[in-house]
């Protein structure tokens, strides 16, 4: 089974309108388990557009989003919502890791929401910042750490509940190239050890080109790079 795919998916902001934008036109794209994937487009061509529909945020206009083998296409807004907190976890260019809580805590938090036992949601939450490099930073709020870190953390937060799938959008795209190849190297990482999918939307050709495969977006499709 596909962690993730999408058939024959498109999607127009403002359809009918004058102000019209038919950002994707057809993206077909199939992802398996453990691997990583590379998603690289200019600005403005789709890519946040095409994470969103895939991470069930948005709904297209046409074609088919399944995740885990499971289409999710005519499902209700209540099935797709608690699909999407199951089995996909988000990555930004910014953290959003929440201030006024420690590292630790932003990463226990979604378990608890999720059902989870404190004691298993700590001892979950204290492997995944050690896997990244971060434990020592785990009684720190997110002010008192570098980018680097904010962003190992942030993955961890995604990944707390063991979701199938990850989407990041730009995760390394407001650090410096040390530091982006740290977050690179901890993103693999956690992959690896998870059987983990993931989509990585970047600018960063030099990290693109280290992943298991790297997809383009143009003209509003997705094509080999
Ligand atoms: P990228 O992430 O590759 O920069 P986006 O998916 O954010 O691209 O946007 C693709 C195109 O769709 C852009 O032209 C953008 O202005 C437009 N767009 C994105 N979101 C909306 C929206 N909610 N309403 C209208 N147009 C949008
Ligand atoms: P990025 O590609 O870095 O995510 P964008 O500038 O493409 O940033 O868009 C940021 C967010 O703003 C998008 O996720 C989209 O939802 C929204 N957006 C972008 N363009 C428009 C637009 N023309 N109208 C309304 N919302 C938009």
């Amino acid at each position: 089974n596909d962690a993730l795919r999408l058939t024959g998916v498109v999607k127009t902001y403002n359809p009918g309108l004058p102000s019209a934008v038919e950002v994707l036109r057809g993206v077909d794209l199939a992802i398996a388990g453990g691997e990583v994937v590379a998603l690289v487009a200019p600005s403005g061509a789709g890519k946040s557009t095409l994470l969103h529909v895939a991470g069930l945020l948005d709904t297209p206009d046409r074609g088919s989003v399944a995740i885990g083998g499971e289409d999710m296409t005519r499902q209700s807004d209540r099935a797709r919502t608690l699909a999407r907190r199951a089995r996909v976890g988000f990555v930004y260019q910014f953290h959003h890791l929440l201030p006024e809580f420690t590292a630790l805590e932003n990463v226990v938090l979604p378990q608890l929401a999720a059902g989870a036992r404190r004691d298993a949601a700590e001892e979950r939450a204290r492997a995944l910042l050690d896997r990244v490099g971060v434990l020592s930073r785990a009684g720190h709020r997110p002010a008192a750490l570098s980018g680097g870190e904010q962003q190992r953390v942030a993955f961890c937060r995604a990944l707390a509940n063991r979701p199938g799938l990850l989407l990041a959008d730009e995760p390394t795209g407001n650090l410096d190239p040390e530091t982006s190849e740290q977050v690179f190297a901890a993103l693999m990482e956690l992959a690896r050890q998870e059987g983990l999918a993931a989509l990585v939307a970047t600018h960063n050709l030099a990290l693109a080109a280290r992943m298991d495969r790297i997809l383009r977006l143009e003209g509003g499709r997705v094509v080999p790079g």
